[in-house]
């Protein structure tokens, strides 16, 4: 806290109201992609805290995850793990539906990609009712991963406030605005 780069980070993000639909106030990263420095400044925040945790996997959620898991990565000398929306991913996988708020969607794993044991950071651009982070949580423990924690640029300030999921630790950048 009173960090200047989380200032930053926030004003880089674009909030668009009623998209993609009516009521929802829409947190676009993608503003933040286009600012080198808040983008240096955020992956730069979550190497510092996960560089000495002997993180060997960083697991991103599609599609926003992939947009800061692999830099991460890379920089902590760990390996990139999508997890991703059902039949995009060849070969063996294990599946994990959750809640929207109309319907359910799923998340994929490829068997293998990860061995017992290793310590794994799960990554999002947001975390609103936690639905999504849950059933990566649940993919992860199904092949015996530990999850260290979750990771998000930005997070509702209830969801901040509990800070935990599924009992694992939530680590959250911002505030939506
Ligand atoms: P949840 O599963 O409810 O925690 O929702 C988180 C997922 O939905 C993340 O993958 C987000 O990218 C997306 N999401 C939910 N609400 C918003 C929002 N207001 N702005 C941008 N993305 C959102």
């Amino acid at each position: 806290k009173g960090d200047p780069r989380l200032q930053a980070i926030s004003d880089a993000i674009r909030v668009v109201p009623h998209f993609p639909k009516q009521g929802i106030m829409f947190q676009d990263i993608t503003t933040l992609l286009l600012d080198h420095k808040a983008f240096q400044h955020t992956i730069d925040i979550f190497v510092d805290r996960y560089r000495d945790m002997d993180i060997s996997v960083i697991a991103g959620v599609e599609a926003r995850g992939f947009m800061f898991g692999p830099s991460i990565a890379l920089a902590i000398g760990a390996k990139f793990v999508p997890l991703r929306k059902p039949k995009k991913l060849p070969g063996e996988v294990i599946a994990e539906a959750y809640e929207l708020e109309y319907g359910t969607d799923c998340l994929e794993m490829l068997v293998g990609a990860i061995p017992p044991g290793e310590r794994v950071i799960v990554i999002d651009d947001l975390v609103a009712t936690g639905g999504t982070l849950s059933a990566a949580i649940r993919l992860l423990e199904r092949v015996g991963a530990e999850v260290v924690e979750c990771a998000c640029v930005v997070g509702l300030r209830e969801v901040k406030g509990q800070r935990r999921l599924n009992g694992k630790p939530l680590y959250i950048l911002v505030e939506p605005r």
